[in-house]
């Protein structure tokens, strides 16, 4: 490192440390807290979540979980529920074994040094270092979206970001910027001046104090930063879900395979990677689950979308008044009332919604 890189990374930290103290207002029910459950539990829900929409289910958790053994023992289909809408369901899944395995096996301690935290199921290198600098002020940096865009911009960093290359340099820096006296309030500092100050558009920059020796502001264009290797296209599903009723009872099943919504609950479906047509589902082995129902499609109902991050999911609902019962294999029936308290996707829930099935029962 030459004598003008050290320069601008004491002024960096220095600087950001002075804006923290002086400027930062930005309030958070888990920030400054210790409490390493309500830290984790934090952490979790914001995984690629906006604080804006993480708030509710935060809040919604801690006070129906209060501790670690609180949400142990809690029936997991009602926790499934708590997390319905928030999506990436692998994390809520993670959140139950995890607070099973603390409970159960450490009785009820959270663990307290980063390689520990680093083992625990969800738990990555960037929630390890959030939960061990907040909780116990251990001395590792966070390297978040927010952190990224602020060192990209600043040092002007023209490494893609989505590279190995690019994380392990962003790694080392944010390491070698960090105060580590002070890992807790400087962690936090920098996420939030990336929430507020360095944001992803119309950055305040010409309010911000790091701006006298920021490169992307007096040589590029802060916009411009991070750079990313080239964007991954999204894939698309198409779910014909089928909502076969009988004796006001309608059958569902809960997802096990390894795939997007495990644990959640749908309807029984025909499941395409292309656009369906009435050929494809009233003629190909898709017929199999139509002629359990005894039933043929005649028109294909509209679709609705839910975006997933590498995923375009489309799905319509057809509904099947049985003409007598069926059973097909990990699927039950279940009334009104319990249909309202299973967990289900976003797409599926709000059909459930808007139909208000209560009516029936
Ligand atoms: S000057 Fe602009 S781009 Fe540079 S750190 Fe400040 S807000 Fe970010």
């Amino acid at each position: 490192m030459d004598a003008k890189e050290k320069t601008a990374r004491v002024f960096f930290t220095s600087n950001l440390m002075a804006w923290n103290k002086k400027i930062n207002n930005r309030l958070m029910p888990w920030k400054g807290i210790k409490d390493p459950y309500k830290i984790w539990l934090s952490e979790i829900i914001l995984q690629q979540t906006r604080v804006e929409q993480g708030l509710d289910y935060y809040n919604k958790f801690v006070h129906k979980y209060p501790t670690i053994n609180d949400l142990a023992s809690a029936n997991e289909n009602e926790v499934f529920k708590n997390w319905e809408g928030l999506g990436y369901y692998s994390r809520c899944k993670n959140l139950i074994a995890t607070a099973k395995f603390i409970s159960n096996e450490k009785l009820g301690v959270f663990p307290n040094t980063y390689e520990e935290i680093l083992t625990l199921k969800g738990v990555g290198p960037y929630t390890a270092a959030a939960i061990s600098s907040f909780a116990f002020n251990l001395p590792h940096a966070v390297v978040d979206g927010n952190v990224m865009r602020v060192l990209t911009r600043f040092f002007g960093i023209e490494t893609p970001i989505d590279t190995t290359e690019g994380k392990s340099l962003l790694n080392t820096l944010a390491q070698n910027l960090l105060d580590k006296k002070n890992a807790d309030k400087y962690n936090q500092a920098i996420m939030d001046f990336g929430a507020i100050v360095c944001k992803p558009k119309q950055p305040a920059c010409n309010t911000c104090n790091l701006s006298k020796n920021c490169h992307s502001f007096n040589v590029s264009n802060p916009e411009a930063f991070p750079k990313k290797a080239k964007a991954k296209a999204k894939s698309n599903r198409w779910f014909i879900y089928f909502v076969p009723f009988y004796k006001n009872k309608v059958l569902v099943g809960k997802r096990q395979q390894k795939d997007i919504w495990e644990n959640l609950f749908e309807f029984p479906k025909i499941d395409l990677n292309e656009m369906p047509s009435l050929d494809i589902l009233n003629n190909s082995e898709n017929a199999v689950l139509l002629k359990k129902m005894d039933m043929t499609i005649s028109e294909i109902p509209r679709f609705n979308v839910q975006l997933l991050t590498h995923l375009k999911i489309h799905a319509c609902f057809i509904e099947v008044d049985l003409k007598k019962e069926i059973q097909l294999e990990c699927f039950e029936y279940v009334d009104m009332k319990t249909l309202k308290n299973l967990p289900f996707p976003k797409i599926i829930a709000a059909f459930i919604q808007t139909k208000n099935f209560q009516k029936q029962a």
